[in-house]
């Protein structure tokens, strides 16, 4: 690695674009996680906003349901804690509230079914299949968006994308399209790049450098940034065991990650990357302790493509087409042909 990339990571590393408080209190966890040790800044910080909460929440319940009308103000109720979101319709509702470019029929009607894995908070993580229109699938490609809460594009361009693959899928592709990794970071107020539990999920893979390097990484290079905690250990969180369920179960030939606000294009794994899709060109940053990209490329030798969007709230639907356009074009020239060439010189 060179010293501009190192240099390039460490700026990276210290990005922060979004607020980092923690306002969500820290939901019922796995026996494993919950007995471990947590970055201290974040833990302290919610425990005592979860404490001044329930002490507004204690002063302003009323003690008894009969009371006299009063001419004072009634004092203010502290809000009730969010529903967990765990059927379609209501799921839907709730996500197309905090993405005002989702339509909420674009959401219903995408046919998402609910994965066997659920969000910290309980929340069933969907997901699309969408199998070719004709023909044996001959590509398995994995497409998740949302990994980070608060990369509200991200979002918006997967659903973009499922809408077109439902509507169209002439390639020999089997597609396992994933909107929303993280819905307990989306639906925080305000929206988190981490969990419910304050964990980056894509610092959360089991890399094979991960025992090693993600602690010491986060607070030397990080500065212990509560936006990039890779939690108590790799796989420590219920969505990150989820996506690596997901590779071991569909197995697909290419992972597409979706983030932002980066504007670049990276790309991990063997095959020769795309040089851009849409307005993103490919820029390899590195690899980091427990990244999809490093898990995905690195341990498992599946191709990640990771787009990182310009804007993080929003992309324009032309911008989205693009992207989908050489998507296609990359995968066919580099993939689909490839491995037709490939099986074909295997044949006896
Ligand atoms: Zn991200």
């Amino acid at each position: 690695m060179t010293s501009s990339r190192l240099a390039r990571l460490a700026s990276l590393s210290v990005c922060v674009a979004f607020s980092s408080a923690w306002a969500v209190p820290a939901p019922s966890a796995p026996a494993a996680a919950a007995s471990a040790p947590g970055p201290a800044k974040p833990s302290a910080t919610a425990s005592s906003k979860d404490a001044a909460s329930a002490a507004v929440s204690a002063k302003a319940e009323p003690t008894t349901s009969n009371k006299p009308a009063s001419t004072k103000p009634a004092p203010a109720k502290a809000p009730p804690p969010a529903p967990v979101p765990t059927d379609l319709p209501t799921w839907c509702k709730t996500i197309a509230e905090r993405l005002t470019a989702l339509p909420l029929h674009q959401c219903l009607n995408t046919g998402l079914q609910p994965g066997d894995g659920r969000s910290v908070r309980g929340i069933p993580l969907w997901f699309r299949d969408i199998k070719p229109a004709s023909g044996a699938p001959r590509l398995r490609v994995l497409v998740l968006g949302g990994i980070h809460g608060d990369e509200m594009a991200s979002v918006n361009l997967v659903f973009n994308w499922l809408e077109r693959s439902v509507k169209s899928n002439n390639a020999p592709i089997h597609w396992r399209v994933v909107p929303l990794v993280n819905p307990d970071g989306l639906l925080r107020k305000p929206a988190t790049r981490t969990n419910a539990r304050g964990v980056d999920l894509n610092r959360n893979f089991p890399t094979a450098d991960w025992a090693t390097n993600a602690r010491s990484y986060w607070i030397s290079r990080t500065g212990k940034d509560p936006r990039r905690y890779p939690g108590p250990a790799a796989m420590s969180e219920p969505e990150t065991r989820w996506v690596q369920r997901q590779l071991e179960q569909f197995k697909p030939n290419l992972i597409v990650s979706v983030h932002a606000p980066y504007g670049v294009l990276d790309f991990d794994g063997p095959p020769p990357p795309p040089d851009k899709l849409g307005n993103l060109y490919l820029d390899q940053v590195g690899i980091y302790p427990g990244s999809l990209g490093n898990y995905g490329g690195v341990v498992q030798r599946v191709p990640v493509v990771t787009l990182e969007l310009k804007d993080a709230r929003q992309i324009a639907a032309s911008e989205s087409a693009a992207m989908w356009t050489d998507l296609l074009g990359w995968i066919d020239r580099r993939l689909i042909n490839v491995a037709q060439q490939g099986s074909t010189t295997k044949q006896p």
